[in-house]
């Protein structure tokens, strides 16, 4: 049995910089990641998301970001993603997706199916896109239309002739609102009013990432860093805008029908579509035999210094180290967090040698 020094669980933006950075600093680990291909969650984002679109890719360490274009973004991030990971060699082993991570005696098991990696630290980049989020509402069952989420749009060509409700208060949804807005009939509720921003300089990210950190430093599940930015209208909205799409939001409605939805003052819109834009969770569930959760329901992390995006140590358990979680929750925090869990990751390492007498490290 080899016993590996590090593991890292995902290779999106987060577990590409832990990679790159453990490999910098000599650490011996493998990177194990579900998909079949590179890309991290970049390859399922739809279609008609260009590099224009996105809200800025940041770079990897050692290696600009895509710019500006028309190109579609689950096809220049991923490309991008797997030629790093060669010219890195970094040693990503796909597709694995893991199901538990347990503790064997001092000693961390990665298990998926029947393979087994053990291993010293591990990195947890596992993102959030393979946690798709919907509320429950009573009578959802009922509804005889198509109800989809985010992680299933297929572009905006697929709705027209239909009425779509477009639920949630991100970013997607007002993305997804400037698409379908100027071709079909749509309408949008949100829990709360949107709160709308004219300008977002270096402050105003830095507030909200200290938002998501205190949600994480109390033990409280992470809300996304998006949330907290508040949204804005780009030229690709701006037609919806024009026609009106943005300022007919209504609060949630208390149900759902079999032909559409009904508030508590009992007003009904049919539809024939919902799309939920209501976000994603950390895809975190393997980590549940470490019992790394608060009572509150999220993992609190360390923080050492001040900025909070690199706060990636599991406050219950030293050895893991979580990236791309709550305030590095972007690509940007990914980045940052990938750093610092590496450096993490070797200060562990050498504060906790492994006994000599240690059978299954010498075996
Ligand atoms: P991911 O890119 O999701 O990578 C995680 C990897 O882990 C995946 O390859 C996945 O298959 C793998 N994995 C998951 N579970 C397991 C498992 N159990 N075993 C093995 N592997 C596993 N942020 C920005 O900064 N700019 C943007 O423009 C932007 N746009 C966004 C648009 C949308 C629609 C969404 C939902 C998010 C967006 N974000 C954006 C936030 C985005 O989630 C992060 O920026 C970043 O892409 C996440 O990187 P990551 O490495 O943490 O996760």
């Amino acid at each position: 049995m080899h016993v590996y020094d590090g593991v890292v669980i995902g290779a999106g933006q987060a577990g590409l910089s832990a990679s790159f950075h453990l490999t910098r600093l000599g650490v011996d680990h493998v990177v194990l990641d579900a998909n079949p291909r590179p890309g991290g969650a970049w390859q399922h984002r739809w279609d008609s998301l260009s590099m224009h679109d996105v809200h800025g890719v940041a770079d990897l360490p050692d290696a600009p970001a895509p710019g500006d274009s028309v190109e579609r973004a689950n096809v220049v991030v991923p490309a991008w993603f797997g030629d790093y990971e060669r010219s890195h060699h970094l040693p990503v082993v796909r597709p694995v997706r893991v199901d538990a991570v347990t503790d064997d005696e001092g000693l961390l098991v990665v298990r998926a199916g029947e393979r087994r990696w053990t291993t010293r630290t591990l990195v947890n980049a596992t993102g959030t896109w393979t946690r798709p989020f919907i509320p429950a509402y009573p009578g959802a069952e009922t509804f005889r239309g198509e109800q989809l989420h985010t992680s299933a749009y297929p572009g905006a060509a697929h709705f027209d002739g239909r009425r779509v409700l477009v639920v949630g208060g991100g970013a997607s949804a007002v993305q997804f609102l400037g698409e379908l807005g100027p071709r079909t009939d749509v309408l949008w509720v949100t829990r709360r009013p949107p709160v709308w921003r004219d300008h977002f300089d270096e402050n105003a990210g830095r507030r909200a990432i200290e938002l998501v950190q205190e949600r994480v430093r109390a033990g409280l599940p992470p809300a996304s860093v998006v949330s907290v930015t508040g949204l804005a209208l780009r030229p690709q909205e701006q037609e919806a805008a024009r026609l009106g799409v943005y300022e007919r939001r209504r609060p949630m409605f208390a149900r759902i029908e079999r032909d559409g939805v009904r508030w508590a003052d009992g007003s009904f819109e049919p539809v024939d579509v919902i799309l939920w834009a209501t976000g994603f969770r950390p895809a975190v569930g393997h980590l549940a035999p470490l019992h790394l959760r608060s009572e509150h329901g999220g993992i609190a992390l360390l923080q050492s210094g001040a900025d909070v995006q690199t706060a990636t140590t599991a406050l219950r358990d030293p050895r893991v180290q979580l990236v791309g979680y709550g305030p590095s929750a972007s690509t940007i925090g990914g980045n940052r967090a990938g750093r610092a869990a590496a450096l993490a990751v070797r200060r562990h390492l050498l504060e906790h040698p492994l006994e000599v007498g240690d059978e299954r490290a010498l075996a």
